[in-house]
């Protein structure tokens, strides 16, 4: 049995940081993820794209935040179950909690913070027959190191920011960029939009819209792929075919833990980011309230106001005073100043 003080659910930005501001207040903490590596989000689905509204930084890219996120909080060693799914959620007779993952691992704390983003997040997948062949021997729905399509014909899908930032990030990487969208108008910011539409003129990407991918070829590996536009067949060679239509976010096993869930995510108070269950809190981009905002930033705060009421649960009836960091140090908060 893993027990800490506050056991978090999700290692992205909101859960990492949520490491740093518990250390603050002396309370350790220990996450749980269900993929291989920390950083939610910013790790598994753009490590390489940069963040621009995260304070303090004009621009940061989503693998170094995690990377710096890490080194924050690592003075306060937190522990780490990754690559395991939190299934299941028991209450004990002294009030904590026992949270169990699908390979049997057993923690227990006296506070839960489900930080679990989308949740367990699968990709939205276009309705080609032989797509399943192809998976990672050419199709690929996220991508995390531009590296690999250098030098490589690659063809982009979708009408989103991911579609538009990734054709013009690897229109200088890849030998041929070609975006291809069923619509001729985009979702994705307008900037974007313009940009794409630069590079068309100077032949950096092939852009071919109101069209749809709709067959791969290949033995082993993808080797072209059919284009249809406004009927007519387009064959088109491609090493990599990277379909970008976002995320269909499942909240998972959490759904069927009594939590109050609206619209796939759950329910706050805004107070302290508390659920319906006491003692269980909802931080990031998995809870849900009037004008929440899905953004790094507002995780950062939730997990901070959080780590408040945890410490008075914990210490009923022992008072914390608000130090600022910089007049008490950090690493003075655990005895351990370097
Ligand atoms: P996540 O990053 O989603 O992390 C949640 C973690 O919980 C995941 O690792 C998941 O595996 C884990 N998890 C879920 N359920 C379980 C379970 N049952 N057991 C174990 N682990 C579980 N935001 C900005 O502020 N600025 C931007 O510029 C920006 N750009 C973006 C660009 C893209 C392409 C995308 C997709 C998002 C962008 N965002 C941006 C949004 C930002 O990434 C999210 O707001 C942020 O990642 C939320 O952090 P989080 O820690 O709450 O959740």
């Amino acid at each position: 049995m893993i027990k800490t003080d506050i056991l978090i659910i999700g290692a992205g930005p909101t859960g990492l940081f949520t490491v740093f501001e518990a250390g603050l207040l002396k309370l350790k903490c220990h996450l749980i993820d269900a993929l291989p590596q920390p950083g939610g989000q910013c790790s598994e689905l753009y490590p390489k794209k940069p963040i621009y509204d995260i304070p303090g930084f004009p621009e940061v890219l989503a693998g170094d935040l995690t990377k710096n996120l890490l080194e924050q909080g690592k003075q306060f060693k937190p522990g780490f179950t990754l690559g395991e799914r939190a299934d299941t959620i028991e209450k004990l007779d002294d009030g904590s909690f026992v949270v169990t993952t699908n390979k049997g691992t057993k923690h227990q704390a006296p506070i839960v913070a489900i930080a679990g983003g989308l949740g367990s997040f699968e990709p939205r997948k276009p309705l080609i027959d032989n797509i399943a062949h192809y998976e990672d021997k050419g199709v690929e729905y996220f991508i995390k190191d531009p590296e690999k399509y250098r030098g490589k014909k690659v063809v982009i899908s979708g009408g989103g920011d991911s579609a538009l930032d990734w054709s013009i990030f690897l229109a200088d990487i890849a030998e041929e960029v070609t975006l291809v969208h069923r619509r001729n108008e985009f979702r994705g910011a307008l900037d974007s939009v313009e940009k794409v539409k630069e590079l068309k003129l100077l032949g950096k990407i092939n852009l071919i819209t109101p069209a749809e991918v709709t067959a791969l070829h290949g033995n082993e590996s993808l080797e072209a792929l059919t284009i249809v536009q406004e009927g007519e067949n387009i064959l088109l060679e491609a090493d990599h075919f990277i379909p970008l239509f976002g995320l269909s976010p499942k909240l998972g096993p959490i759904a069927d833990w009594g939590l109050e869930i609206e619209k796939n995510a759950i329910k706050v108070d805004t107070l302290d980011y508390q659920t319906n269950i006491p003692g269980i809190f909802a931080i990031g981009d998995v809870n849900t309230y009037e004008g929440k905002l899905k953004l790094i930033l507002c995780g950062f705060h939730e997990a901070t106001l959080m780590c408040q009421s945890a410490y008075k649960i914990i210490n009923p009836g022992k008072k914390y005073v608000l130090k600022y960091t910089t007049v008490s140090g950090i690493n003075g908060f655990d005895g351990t100043r370097k």
